[in-house]
Formats: C-alpha cells, structure tokens, sequence
C-alpha cells in the first residue's frame, strides 16, 4: 500500500483519477468551497502506481527527456556522473516505491475556470505565481487548504523536491504512511526492482531519504 503496489485503499474520484478512499469526501468538500469562489478545482494527478513511477524514473535515467535544475536550466546530462544524476532526477520525480502519490492522500490541483478548454496544464511554478493563471487558486489554498485537512509538503524550496506549489496532501492519513517509510521499507523495494541505477541509489539512501522523503514530512 505505501509503495503503490496495492490498490485496495483506493476509491475512483472520476474516471481518470483514484484516491485514497478517505480523501475523496474531503477532497470534495474543499472542492465545492472553492467553487463559490469562482474556482473549479480539478486534480491533474492523484494516486500513481509503482510500475508507472518506475517507468517516469527510468525515462530519466536513460537520458530520454530533457531534465531542467532548480532555475529551469538544462542539465547536462551526459555529463553528470551517476551519483549527480540520481540527485537531479530526484527534485522532480520521486524514487519509484517513495512517491507521496502512491498513497493516494496527495494530489496535485489546478483550476479549470482559470483557463479556456484546451490549455495545456505544465504544472510549473511560474502557472502559480501572481502572472500566471493559478495565482487565484494559490492565495485560496493559502487560507483554505488547512482547515479542510490538506497541507502542501512541497512550499518551499529546502534543497530537496523542488517547490510544487499544486501539490496537496491529506495530512491526517498521509502521516500513517510517512511514519513507514525507512532505510529498510526502501532497501527491500530497490532488492525486487528492475530500478536503472538502483545500486547508486542504495549508497546513498540516507541522503535520499533526508533529503528528498523525510523533509516533506516535517511540518
Ligand atoms: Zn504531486
């Protein structure tokens, strides 16, 4: 369950989107609160598999798509040693069996009423910030999102994941996973996996783990 490799604890939000069966209600809630805002509030990405996040994660790895730093840079990746490689790829994609997103408690939003029809949704921070469509929808879940029970474990930038102003996570269950992930939960997971790089990941998994799962968890 907390490394999206079950999917019992899941309950279909609409067609494309599943979440945690006690965050739907919530969710829905929060929803129809920011509707009388004006905001229609959409999920762009709820629960997410291990197999789907393994392959995100070994698409990066093999150098496939175009990989941006902190600023939006391009990194070089052909250049970067492996062990750099693993770390640029983890402010934007999480370790596959480490995603907040197999839990089905976090979600990443947006708001259909800001946009015409055919937008296309990039979820980046500038979409978020007072230029950009979503800036609305920002300062409402600044006031809102906590007293219906979400947080937003990405804010800031702490030298880990990188700022995701979109992404929301149901903080009541979200903690029942959080507090199961270990040096020994991920170690077990990287021993079945078919994960590109996976012994790097292994020498540095402290790090990882400090840096890019347990931060997300201190509030
Ligand atoms: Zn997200």
């Amino acid at each position: 369950m907390v490394s999206g490799q079950t999917q019992c604890h899941l309950a279909n939000l609409n067609d494309a989107c599943q979440l945690h069966t006690d965050v739907i209600a919530p969710f829905r809630s929060m929803q129809k609160s920011a509707a009388k805002q004006g905001i229609d509030l959409q999920v762009a990405s709820g629960f997410r598999s291990y197999e789907r996040q393994l392959a995100i994660w070994n698409t990066k790895v093999s150098g496939e798509k175009p990989l941006l730093d902190g600023q939006g840079h391009l990194v070089p990746f052909d250049r970067l040693s492996d062990v750099e490689k693993i770390f640029a790829i983890l402010r934007w994609s999480a370790l596959p069996g480490c995603s907040r997103h197999h839990w089905g408690t976090d979600l990443d939003v947006w708001d259909a009423a800001a946009v015409s029809a055919g937008y296309q949704l990039q979820l980046v921070p500038g979409e978020y910030q007072p230029n950009g469509p979503f800036y609305k929808l920002a300062c409402w879940l600044d006031e809102h999102a906590e007293p219906h029970g979400f947080v937003r474990p990405y804010a800031e930038d702490k030298g880990g994941v990188a700022p995701e102003p979109w992404h929301l996570s149901y903080v009541a269950i979200a903690k029942q996973f959080e507090v199961q992930i270990s040096n020994t939960f991920v170690k077990k997971i990287l021993d079945n996996a078919s994960l590109k790089l996976g012994g790097v990941v292994k020498d540095n998994l402290d790090e990882i783990l400090e840096r890019f799962i347990c931060q997300a968890s201190q509030r």
